[in-house]
């Protein structure tokens, strides 16, 4: 007999703490008021890229799964740069994300759509009141960085940094000059260059959260909802290997074979030649060429007798 699945309660949003949230996503239209110049949706795009790879390579591959090792100054810069999304800070991110993969696709998941629906998964449990705190335990070993748990705390300092930057931007290039940021040039950058930014970033980081659970291939059998798909891999530079990724979380790569394009991994691989990073985690090829976990085993076993180069399998 199958027993059944006992859902956690989760509450609902309340309309008064999430208002800041609903105005991020309404200011881009106020660039009805002031337009838009080419520069704007330029800068648009690049910040969307921008912050995409912090979320992933220093959010994601850093700090939730330790998958490459760096300096204590270069750990804050990729907070600083990650939190630029305005996703809150460091160490809340990557601590439910942890909870993520603990309990992946069951009750105890934060966002599973399987079991909670595609529009809990993708932003009811931000918006909700149950995940609002940082749990500090499960993320103990970067939780003893001062400076980390300062910026977990401040999480609106690097976004309110590059909204100004941006502004800056707007009035230096359509403007002719810094002073012009608080004219309409540099009005109309940020409701563009920075919030709408900020909004399709929000929606692509959510994306791997919700339809990734759905929507794609599974070539690992991981027992849970995870999928690949190159489409999701190219708009957010490699998250969409989230079944690769859910297979074999340690590695800072998820795009397994060479045909899988993963930008942040190419990104990642240059910081590394610079000294930024290093020991990064690769995947074995046990783990890359099985199903499953039991017949990863068996491979294992097998090409440690074996002196055949199985990268050729590629
Ligand atoms: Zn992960
Ligand atoms: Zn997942």
């Amino acid at each position: 007999m199958e027993i059944p699945i006992v859902l956690e309660k989760r509450s609902k949003p309340h309309l008064k703490t999430e208002i800041t949230f609903i105005i991020v996503h309404l200011l881009p239209l106020a660039a009805l008021f002031t337009g838009a110049t080419w520069f704007d949706w330029v800068m648009c795009a690049f910040f969307y890229f921008f912050r995409m790879f912090w979320i992933t390579g220093g959010y994601h591959r850093y700090f939730a799964h330790k998958s490459y090792k760096t300096s204590r100054w270069f750990q804050f810069i990729i907070a600083f740069m990650a939190e630029t999304s305005a996703q809150k800070g460091a160490l809340w991110w990557a601590a439910h994300h942890r909870h993520h993969h603990r309990h992946s696709d069951t009750p105890a998941d934060p966002h599973s759509m399987k079991l909670y629906g595609f529009w809990y998964s993708h932003v009811g449990w931000i918006v909700g009141p149950d995940y609002k705190e940082t749990d500090f335990k499960t993320i103990g070993d970067y939780a003893k960085y001062p400076e980390l748990v300062w910026l977990n705390k401040h999480y609106l300092v690097p976004p309110t940094v590059l909204a100004l930057a941006v502004m800056a931007l707007g009035g230096i290039v359509d403007g002719g000059s810094i002073t012009m940021m608080f004219s309409k040039v540099g009005f109309s950058a940020l409701f563009i260059g920075f919030f709408l930014s900020t909004v399709i970033t929000y929606h692509g980081t959510f994306s791997i959260n919700s339809i990734m659970h759905k929507v794609g291939n599974q070539r690992y059998k991981t027992g849970d909802e995870s999928k690949n798909s190159v489409w999701l891999a190219l708009l957010t530079l490699g998250e969409g290997w989230h079944n690769n990724h859910h297979y074999y979380e340690v590695a800072s790569r998820q795009g397994f074979f060479w045909w899988e394009i993963d930008i942040t991994w190419y990104i990642l691989k240059i910081f590394s030649w610079f000294g930024l990073i290093w020991d990064l985690k690769g995947v074995p090829d046990h783990i890359k060429y099985s199903k499953d976990k039991a017949h990863a085993n068996e491979l294992r076993q097998k090409f440690a007798t074996e002196s055949t180069p199985v990268d050729a399998l590629d």
